[in-house]
């Protein structure tokens, strides 16, 4: 037994080391420009043909060769998954590629949800810290997905779903990479994804969070894990741009996360708490539901909204779930999201009309939805008795 773990422990290091090495060259170029992360710093193209000559795997790693002068033009589709007690945020990135952040606390909810939406690869995977309610589906995800780049802070656990973790890395053959603040992952013109936490390494959990920053053109978003006040105060204190439109709230909506000087220097317009229904940690808490509030950001909880998918296009974003159109800069219109949430819960009622629903998926879906990758018919009532859900792309009957 002992000799086993002692077994396990070393060849986690072996790997760890190894990655770690093996993109140290790479690492100590990008860190330079991932400082400052919103300052225009000059592009240096040789720096992505770094990235890509390194990589094992030639057939990925033409997919991530991104020219900085490019211009992406695409739609951005960020998928705040609705896991319960727990993180998990999908990004289908404007320049093809894709994001995860967290795996929720389950084994297949993430898995099955990225599935659903057609991909059997994520170019970029992070577990912003080892706590099971942000890694659990991780281990599936790496083991069911081709990965191409792996993110986590140099932070162990004792837990078994972490050592889980770490061998699901392993075997999935991705390039692993510490995360750090300012390390960048995307570094172009029009899309630029680094991180500005954790700053330096600490011994708790929450604290040692990888924290996301993504700017695509005149939209931003920060992902903050469950990074608590210390790390909060020591990302003001490194300077970073912090701000963003969207704020996934720290440790959902713990007391122990958003700071008010912290939330000033994010000064977002939509606050998303990830969060479990009646959870037994009394999250959010009313002190950052009403600290968020005073500030007039436009709160979105996935256990009151189920997945909340923010989509922009660089300039306009839209929040679908809610089906309620938000131009950027628009003064918050709670009280429309309300009338709107209204109007679709009455418009129809026909339980026996035909949809389709896939294999393995939690959605119902009209033919035709882009979601829909392989139909089995069925109807409203039939879908809705097995647990499904409408899909929020499509909006089938209801
Ligand atoms: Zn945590
Ligand atoms: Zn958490």
């Amino acid at each position: 037994m002992k000799l086993k773990k002692s077994v396990i422990l070393l060849m986690t290091i072996l790997i760890l080391s190894f990655v770690f090495v093996g993109c140290s060259q790479g690492v100590s170029e990008t860190s330079t420009q991932g400082v400052g992360d919103n300052s225009t710093t000059t592009e240096n193209p040789d720096i992505v043909d770094t990235v890509g000559l390194e990589d094992t795997s030639p057939t990925i790693s033409n997919t991530s060769s991104e020219s900085p002068t490019t211009s992406i033009n695409g739609v951005m589709r960020v998928h705040f998954i609705d896991v319960g007690q727990g993180d998990a945020t999908f990004v289908e990135l404007p320049n093809k590629e894709t994001m995860l952040i967290d795996g929720g606390p389950s084994k297949e909810v993430v898995a099955d949800y990225v599935k659903n939406l057609g991909y059997n690869s994520i170019t970029y995977v992070i577990a912003t810290h080892p706590d099971s309610d942000h890694i659990s589906g991780l281990p599936t995800v790496l083991d069911d997905f081709s990965v191409e780049k792996f993110y986590m802070p140099e932070k162990e656990h004792t837990t078994q779903i972490f050592e889980k973790m770490l061998d699901s890395i392993a075997s999935n053959g991705c390039e692993a990479i510490y995360a750090l603040s300012g390390k960048s992952i995307i570094d172009t013109t029009d899309l630029k994804i680094s991180f500005v936490g954790p700053t330096k390494q600490y011994s708790d959990n929450n604290a040692s969070s990888a924290v996301v920053k993504l700017v695509y053109k005149g939209n931003s978003l920060l992902f903050t894990g469950d990074a608590d006040y210390t790390a909060e105060k020591d990302m003001i204190a490194a300077g970073y741009n912090l701000t963003a439109d969207v704020l996934k709230v720290g440790h959902h909506g713990s007391s122990s996360s958003t700071s008010e000087v912290f939330l000033k220097a994010v000064n977002p317009k939509i606050a998303v708490i990830s969060v479990g229904k009646d959870n037994s940690y009394g999250h959010p808490t009313q002190e950052v539901l009403t600290l968020l509030s005073e500030y007039k950001i436009e709160i979105y909880r996935t256990d009151e909204v189920g997945t909340v998918i923010f989509e922009c296009d660089g300039v306009n974003y839209t929040i679908e779930q809610l089906k309620s159109t938000i131009q950027a800069n628009a003064p918050p219109t709670p009280t429309v999201v309300e009338e709107n949430n209204v109007k679709t819960e009455t418009s129809t009622t026909d339980n026996t009309a035909v949809v389709y629903r896939t294999k393995t998926g939690t959605k119902y879906h009209n033919a035709g939805c882009p979601y829909l990758k392989s139909s089995i018919e069925t109807t409203v009532s039939e879908a809705q008795s097995i647990g499904l859900t409408p899909c929020s792309r499509c909006n089938p009957p209801k």
